[in-house]
């Protein structure tokens, strides 16, 4: 019997990661100016990471509320707010709050 599933061809996985990269630099570009492309943009970075496992980058990833599936504008659609360790980033859209506890880099205690 052969087996022909094992083709090497680029694979639907290095695609979606394409993809993901694409729609993040858009996402970063649409973000301060344009909310609605950057709401859409979002949707679809997560749907792709959804399905294949994809995992947006932590830059965009905090800049997208996992509830509503929104993009988060500091100032304008979410609030920020700081103390000593966290950072508080509160979705204005749905009131969903993301806490982001600092400290996690060089941290050698
Ligand atoms: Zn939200």
């Amino acid at each position: 019997m052969t087996r022909r599933s094992r083709r090497i061809r680029p694979s639907k996985n290095e695609q979606a990661k394409q993809s993901v990269d694409f729609l993040e630099k858009i996402f970063e570009t649409s973000l301060p100016e344009d909310s609605h492309t950057s709401d859409i943009v979002a949707r679809h970075i997560l749907a792709i990471g959804k399905k294949h496992g994809k995992r947006p980058s932590r830059e965009v990833k905090k800049m997208i509320c996992r509830t509503c599936k929104k993009s988060l504008l500091p100032g304008q659609t979410s609030r920020i707010r700081v103390t000593s360790k966290v950072i508080f980033r509160t979705c204005l859209r749905c009131g969903r709050v993301n806490r982001e506890i600092l400290g996690t880099y060089g941290d050698c205690k």
